[in-house]
């Protein structure tokens, strides 16, 4: 097995690529759609944005692929960003190159790669997007044109997102180490510590412009019987599709986190009660409204939402816990539903332990 060279302006390129804050960062619902799209106009198996980092190749969007990430030793993404045009392999079996790779021999039992790099503005390749199929294929000239375009696309909205400002306070907040112990592996958004983290930084920039913190606390309806009635794996599928639904609902700005199983809390910055609400509703709708491909299978699924604003006085935690009570009766009034806890003072808070 070849394992890809290290490039020549390897030290300058990590350099790039750290500062582009991407590694280890929530998943992004436009780069996911984009991969969807790509998997379903080549028809392949597996799509990603893949950045080639130190030692690994880490998947800033992924469709077809459970695995956050993959050594870079074994990888063909090593590859394809050592020269500046799309990297192509028609069959693996064919190429003494790879034929002997463990992604080849073993699962996923690679045969068909393509790889088109992904250039930041100062002309280094930091990964790419590529297809990768369990059986051999042939790309036409109009297609490779194509995986170049969407190639393109990816690159412009990487470039834009570089410099917008949630990027800019991202790079402020957290550390990539940081980041990286608060996403959640299975859904890619943050986890129950990057809520915990969150919750008061989220309250003070609240206050700071004027807004409140809006704590929306979501749990997916009788979502036991997605795994008894369709397995685990199913489960797994339909807990990441939710998350992508709830980011796209919700504001480039705003903060969604797996809180734990089939919870999901988002917070956000709202003048009031009603905007907040619409938020809900807007989340609600988009698990409600079309069915979720798991696997073989597609499931409609519903969402219930308990929503709190917290009070400048209160606790971040305690607006938590009212959200939590918010929800719980939205479960009781029938789920599929968004119900809001109004703030009574600290006598609620103390009724409620
Ligand atoms: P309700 O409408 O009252 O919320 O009912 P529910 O079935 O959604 O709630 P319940 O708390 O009874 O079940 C939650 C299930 O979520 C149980 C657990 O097995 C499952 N779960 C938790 N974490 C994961 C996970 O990471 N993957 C999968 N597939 N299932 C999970
Ligand atoms: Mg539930
Ligand atoms: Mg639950």
């Amino acid at each position: 097995m070849l394992s890809p060279e290290i490039p020549v302006n390897e030290r300058i390129r990590q350099q790039v690529l750290d500062n582009q804050e991407l590694l280890d960062t929530p998943a992004d619902p436009y780069l996911d759609v984009l991969v969807k799209v790509v998997g379903e106009m080549f028809e392949v198996k597996t799509v990603l944005i893949s950045l080639v980092d130190r030692d690994r190749q880490w998947f800033k969007a992924r469709r077809g692929l459970d695995v956050p990430e993959t050594p870079r030793n074994i990888s063909f993404c090593g590859h394809a960003i050592l020269q500046d045009d799309l990297f192509l392999v028609e069959d693996t079996h064919l190429d003494t190159r790879f034929s002997d790779n463990p992604i080849v021999t073993n699962p996923p039992f690679l045969r068909f790669y393509a790889g088109q790099p992904l250039y930041t503005e100062s002309g280094h390749a930091i990964g790419t997007l590529c297809l990768l199929h369990p059986k051999p294929k042939h790309l036409s000239s109009k297609q490779k044109r194509r995986l170049k375009d969407m190639a393109t696309l990816a690159e412009g909205y990487l470039k834009l997102r570089h410099m917008s400002e949630h990027a800019k306070e991202l790079r402020a907040a957290l550390s990539r180490e940081q980041r990286k112990a608060m996403l959640d592996s299975l859904t890619q958004v943050w986890n129950r510590a990057g809520l915990e983290h969150f919750l008061p930084r989220e309250q003070t920039r609240a206050e700071e412009r004027d807004l409140k913190l809006g704590l929306l606390f979501c749990d997916l309806d009788y979502f036991k019987r997605v795994n008894d009635q369709h397995g685990h794996d199913a489960g797994d599928k339909v807990l990441w599709e939710c998350a992508r639904r709830i980011t796209a609902a919700v504001r480039p700005q705003d903060i969604v986190t797996r809180s734990g199983g089939e919870e999901f809390v988002v917070l956000t910055q709202v003048h009031d009660e009603e905007e907040l609400r619409r938020i809900g509703e807007r989340i609600r709708t988009s698990v409600a409204r079309t069915p979720i491909e798991a696997g073989e299978v597609e499931l409609e699924l519903t969402i219930s939402v308990g929503c709190a604003l917290a009070d400048a006085q209160e606790n971040p935690e305690r607006a938590l816990k009212r959200a939590d009570k918010a929800l719980y009766h939205a479960k009781g009034n029938g789920r599929n539903r968004v119900e809001f806890s109004a703030y009574e003072g600290k006598k609620t808070y103390d009724a409620l332990n």
